[in-house]
């Protein structure tokens, strides 16, 4: 068994989409980033590459590669699983916390879950998504900016 930590974290601008966990939030600001910078799914996605010992998302994803311009980051999840397999590796368990101050993330956290198991091939009760705030401090609790920290079990074929 290997277990990997990924944490990511996105600004927030006004006229950009606020997709997280793959679920299209109803906010008036959204992430700055290359791609569709979904802090959620890039904090999965490092913690499964770094469980198997396979480097960064920024190794196999680069932020200066124009085909991931705008990147559906569920895709790269799949990806992800697939890098894995051929490594004879597969994500067995995903914990995850999302930080974000506004919009609350509340029930919405269920279907992120539903998102990230079925890119990973896994039955939703083996992952898990959390939600806090920063409580008002730092980029993140001035609502600037989307934070996300995961952890991934990875077990050999
Ligand atoms: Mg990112």
């Amino acid at each position: 068994m290997r277990v990997g930590i990924g944490r990511d974290i996105h600004k927030l601008a006004e006229g950009r989409r606020l997709v997280v966990g793959g679920v299209e939030m109803d906010s008036a600001r959204g992430a700055v980033a290359h791609s569709a910078g979904d802090a959620l799914i890039h904090a999965v996605i490092d913690a499964a590459i770094g469980a198997a010992g396979l480097g960064d998302i920024g190794d196999y994803f680069p932020d200066t590669d124009p085909r991931y311009e705008d990147a559906d980051s569920r895709g790269l999840l799949r990806k992800t699983a697939a890098l894995l397999a051929k490594h004879n590796l597969r994500v067995v368990q995903v914990d995850a916390t999302v930080i974000l101050e506004h919009p609350k993330v509340g029930q919405l956290k269920e279907a992120m879950r539903d998102n990230i198991a079925a890119d990973l091939g896994l039955p939703g009760g083996a992952v898990n998504v959390k939600a806090k705030t920063a409580e008002s401090s730092g980029e993140v609790g001035r609502g600037e900016a989307v934070a996300a920290e995961a952890i991934a079990v990875v077990e050999q074929v």
